[in-house]
This record gives C-alpha cells, sequence and structure tokens, in this order.
C-alpha cells in the first residue's frame, strides 16, 4: 500500500457536467500536480435536457436513460481531467435528479431533494473520514442558481463536514476536519470580460443567442474572490475537453459554449473561489487552494 497523496481535494457536485463546468482546470492541474482530486456526484442527471437531437430517445419522457448515458460521460471527462477517484453519493442512482425549480419532479420521492439531510450527509461524511481533504469545494447556499440538486448539494457537503468533525459515529471512521470548505463563484470583472470578447466574435459563434451576466451562476464583486486557479493552456485544454465529454449537456464552440437554452457563454480557463466563512483574502486572492496551510 502507498501512502495518500499530501494533498487532497474533494469537490461535490449535483450533477454530471457541473465538475467541469466549475471545477475543470482547476481539478485537472491539481490532479497532474499529484494531489488526490476526489469527485462525489449526488445524482446521474436524469432531467437533464439533452442537446443533440440524436440522443433525444434517452430523455425522461421518452427511454428514460439519460443517467445510466450520463455515467459514461463523466468518465469520460475524468479521463481528460486526470481525475481517477470519481464516486456517486450512495451509489449510482441512489438519489434522482430533481429537475428544475418547481416542476413536478421535485416530489419524487427518489429524487435528491427530498432526501433526508441527515441521510444524504453521512453518505458523504464516511467518503470526508476515509479520504481526509484538508480543501472541500461546493455550491453556494443558493446552489449558484437555485437550482434544487445545487442546493441540496450544498447543504449536504456542508453538514457533511459538520458531522465528520465531530466524534459521533466511530464505525464511520475517523473523525476528521476540514481545514477549508470553498464555494464556486465567478469574478464580476472577469465575467464581463469574457461576454465582451463573445461580444466581439458576435457572428463567428455558432450559437442562436448571447447569454448575459446574469444567466451566469455564482458571480461575485470581485473582493469576495479569494482564490483563482488559472489552468493555463493545458488545463484549459483538458477542462475544455472534459466539457466536450459531457455532449448531452453541452455543446462547446473554440472559448465558448452553450447549455441547452443555446445561449452562447465565454469558457474560463481560471475558475474563482470565495471562502464558505466569507473571510476577506488578505492581499488579494490566492492562486492555491492550499495557500498558506500547513501539509505534512
Ligand atoms: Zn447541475
Amino acid at each position: 500500500m502507498t501512502d495518500p497523496p499530501d494533498r487532497r481535494l474533494l469537490l461535490v457536485h449535483a450533477h454530471p457536467d457541473d465538475e467541469s463546468i466549475n471545477n475543470g482546470a482547476t481539478m485537472a492541474k491539481y490532479a497532474a500536480e499529484g494531489a488526490l482530486v476526489t469527485l462525489v456526484t449526488c445524482t446521474l442527471g436524469e432531467e437533464g435536457e439533452v442537446i443533440p437531437p440524436g440522443l433525444a430517445h434517452l430523455a425522461p419522457d421518452r427511454e428514460d436513460t439519460l443517467g445510466p448515458y450520463r455515467i459514461g460521460e463523466l468518465a469520460a471527462a475524468m479521463r481528460e481531467l486526470g481525475v481517477t477517484d470519481h464516486r456517486f453519493l450512495g451509489g449510482p442512482g441512489r438519489y434522482r435528479d430533481s429537475g428544475m425549480m418547481g416542476v413536478e419532479q421535485n416530489a419524487r420521492p427518489d429524487c435528491f431533494w427530498r432526501a433526508p439531510l441527515d441521510e444524504a450527509a453521512e453518505l458523504l461524511m464516511e467518503v470526508i473520514r476515509e479520504v481526509r481533504p484538508q480543501v472541500l469545494v461546493t455550491y453556494d447556499p443558493n446552489g449558484g442558481y437555485g437550482h434544487p440538486d445545487h442546493i441540496q448539494a450544498h447543504r449536504v457537503a456542508m453538514r457533511a463536514a459538520e458531522l465528520a468533525a465531530a466524534d459521533d459515529r466511530p464505525e464511520l471512521g475517523r473523525p476528521h476536519t476540514v481545514a477549508r470548505i470553498y464555494w464556486n463563484c465567478v469574478q464580476r470583472s472577469a465575467i464581463e470580460a469574457g461576454f465582451a470578447r463573445l461580444r466581439e466574435a458576435g457572428r463567428d459563434i455558432p450559437f442562436p443567442g448571447i447569454a448575459g451576466a446574469d444567466d451566469v451562476p455564482g458571480v461575485v464583486d470581485d473582493s469576495e474572490v479569494a482564490v483563482i486557479i488559472d489552468g493555463g493552456d493545458r488545463h484549459f485544454a483538458a477542462k475544455t475537453a472534459a466539457m466536450r465529454a459531457h455532449a448531452s449537456q453541452i455543446a462547446v464552440d473554440g472559448p465558448f459554449f452553450a447549455l441547452s437554452n443555446d445561449l452562447g457563454q465565454p469558457l474560463f480557463g481560471a475558475e474563482h473561489y470565495r471562502l464558505a466563512d466569507a473571510s476577506a483574502p488578505p492581499g488579494g486572492p490566492a492562486d492555491d487552494l492550499f495557500a498558506g496551510m500547513v501539509i505534512p
């Protein structure tokens, strides 16, 4: 048995594709540097809107086989990012995608939105106690944009970190305190610059429309950004390839992409993080999620 890597990063996401869109460059960078990168995805994304017409038969109102299909897309994305530790919360299919807020799927008893918080958090707690990450990345309390599964992933991640540090349930592993928790965000100045690039490209992009900064989840004032991970060309390329692997959900064109709403968005090689405890970063954003930590 070999020792685990010194630096360990855990990411908690709602659906396959969220990890590549939000954190693809970050995951590729830390994996390439030899850190342990663990991804926990909470649902199979069964309710996602399918973009390619050739895959329309997978949809929940037809064959309802999008979930298993997206397991394959996620596996391909992980290969592009060089990430080998990937799990579904409670195993594949334990929790079903809840659909957008307000749709009838929110009421399905097997959907993630309806999962008892402590039951789901305990499943994640076991992963935390096993992997023992110093850093945890998830969404903000609004899940970035109000999707029930993103909100629930936030709640489960925060509760699991609390449970993992407490002394109870020793049969589920030795207590572990996550040193730092980050929430995904997008720096306002970066998104504005990205949209300026997109408007310049104008007619050269193949999307019917262009999104606005309001369509992007988790935009915050620059002063709130604690860490910026710039993946550089190499990790940007890995992120782009990982997003392409989620072809049922994402259309990628050069440095731009669109989701099922067909609105073009800039694709960023730099990814932004704010601290869950809202502490202001002294001296501006760091360039490392582990900045200032003493790693044995
Ligand atoms: Zn999602």
